[in-house]
């Protein structure tokens, strides 16, 4: 089933207008929520984001952030597989085209599931990456459907064998084309502190969390390239890589070349979080 605005229904029920400002200018936001063992994770940091990136870009939806929750849940509710991501976009809705805001449009709102295979290997043996140039605008922390520079980062990534890109603004290392990125030096977590230069992701404030509660210092000082080149470990978090460590940097080994030990100690606790049950069997 599919979410249209606001209500379920089949697929061939959607109809987007062509003069869907989210068509012509990209005019919406979007969050992907991950599914663990059918249901919602992180459910409100994801409804949180969407409505701050919603004020941000001054869209009003007609429903109350209660409502929409209800629909999410009815939503993921229909899904019937355990592991997938629930995708959510919210366009400003069909106007004649102008770049002035629209005074009356209304939001089109398109939700839908899809099941997703957690990169198990992937997260044993740690990914590949390069390092690019930051082109992106100054409003990063708003969840925009505007993802050109991300895709072409990414697609640039790929062509050169990596499986994402990191990206550096005046020499300091920001975030990835769809993930955020931390640093290990002697012990100590470090990523980019939150503002308009990253999205503030939910996986990086799960970790933040998890630091915490295991007493890993974690500083939101940012760093620069020459410190992730010489960082002891280096990871990247998101809602469908999870913690993946990082194991090569523009055909260099990130330390030894195999995924660090707070890297590994941080995967355990993010893998009990959305395993309640399998982490109680394990402790008995
Ligand atoms: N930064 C960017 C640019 C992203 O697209 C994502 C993925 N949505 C993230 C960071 C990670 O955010 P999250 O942990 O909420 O998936």
């Amino acid at each position: 089933m599919f979410l249209w605005n606001g209500r379920l229904v089949q697929e061939d029920e959607i109809q987007v207008s062509y003069l869907d400002r989210g068509y012509y200018f990209g005019d919406g936001i979007y969050e992907v929520f991950r599914i663990y063992d059918g249901k919602l994770f992180e459910k409100q940091a994801h409804l949180n984001r969407l409505f701050q990136s919603l004020r941000e870009v001054r869209i009003t939806l007609p429903w109350s952030e209660a409502e929409l929750s209800a629909m999410v849940d009815s939503l993921a509710e229909t899904f019937g597989k355990k592991d997938g991501i629930l995708y959510l976009q919210i366009t400003r809705g069909a106007a004649k085209r102008s770049h002035l805001l629209p005074e009356s449009a209304e939001p089109s709102m398109l939700g839908y599931c899809e099941e997703v295979v957690r990169p198990v290997e992937q997260l044993k043996k740690g990914i590949n990456t390069i390092t690019l140039d930051d082109e992106r605008w100054h409003k990063c922390h708003i969840k925009s459907l505007n993802l050109l520079a991300n895709t072409l980062a990414r697609q640039e990534a790929a062509d050169a064998g990596a499986e994402e890109a990191i990206l550096v603004r005046d020499g300091r290392v920001t975030e990835c084309t769809a993930s955020n990125v931390m640093i290990v030096k002697k012990g100590v977590i470090i990523t980019h502190p939150n503002g308009p230069l990253i999205l503030d992701g939910i996986t990086k404030q799960v970790v933040e969390r998890l630091a915490k509660l295991s007493g890993i210092p974690y500083r939101n000082a940012g760093f620069t390239l020459e410190e992730l080149m010489d960082a002891d470990e280096v990871f990247v978090t998101s809602t469908t890589k999870e913690v993946m460590p990082v194991t090569m940097i523009n055909g260099i080994k990130v330390g030894s070349g195999i995924p660090g030990v707070i890297t590994q100690l941080l995967q355990h606790g993010f893998e009990q979080k959305f395993k309640p049950a399998a982490a109680a069997e394990l402790l008995g």
